[in-house]
């Protein structure tokens, strides 16, 4: 027998999730006038590539990755990116920027002809790499940070879920061939209400 987790809420009033990890990030700032988020964007990373563990995808977040520490860390200092949520291997979760804010995780990008993904999208970052199969407590930990924007954002639904390979192709490729999308929108679909019918028309 399964229990059910408990249900995620995000607080309307600022725009964070009740009683989850909070690391504000400062690489974030305001949404563009009468921007509302409209797409969940699914991105994979490890630290350094490959690895997991070491609270360094936490540290990149907050401008505090030490540059010496690793190879690979030198090349990516410099960056000031964030998401708005990380799904580490073990499936908790941590939120960095406000959903009410600008996150700095799409990069130039382009959905349904809007370009400029950070403005309209919510970023959401799993630990992992393209080809070693994420962790099930991810996919739980997803779809429960996912029912929760739907039920806080009626510009949100199951379907506007895309990944960082949708929206930047032939420069991102996450979260690559393993995450599993079938099972993602499974479990996602079975935490969100349906969508409601359509208002009968008038004419
Ligand atoms: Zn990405």
């Amino acid at each position: 027998m399964t229990t059910r987790p408990t249900a995620l809420r995000i607080d309307p009033a600022d725009g964070w999730l009740v009683g989850v990890s909070r690391v504000p990030s400062p690489n974030c700032d305001p949404r563009p006038a009468g921007a509302a988020p409209e797409l969940i964007v699914v991105h994979g990373i490890s630290l350094p590539p490959g690895r997991f563990g070491g609270g360094w995808i936490e540290r990149l977040f907050t401008n505090a990755l030490p540059p010496d520490a690793h190879p690979y860390f030198a090349e990516i200092a410099g960056l000031r990116v964030s998401a708005h949520v990380c799904i580490p291997r073990d499936g908790s979760v941590t939120q960095y920027v406000s959903f009410a804010d600008r996150a700095w995780h799409a990069g130039k990008s382009v959905w349904c002809g809007r370009e400029a993904c950070n403005d309209f999208s919510v970023g959401i970052e799993l630990e992992g790499t393209d080809e070693l199969p994420y962790e099930p407590a991810q996919y739980a930990a997803l779809a429960g940070v996912v029912a929760a924007l739907c039920a806080a954002y009626p510009s949100l639904s199951p379907q506007r879920i895309v990944g960082h390979s949708d929206i930047a192709p032939g420069r991102k490729t996450d979260p690559g061939p393993a995450f599993d999308w079938p099972l993602a929108r499974r479990l996602i679909a079975a935490r969100c209400p349906p969508e409601p019918p359509l208002a009968p028309s008038l004419t």
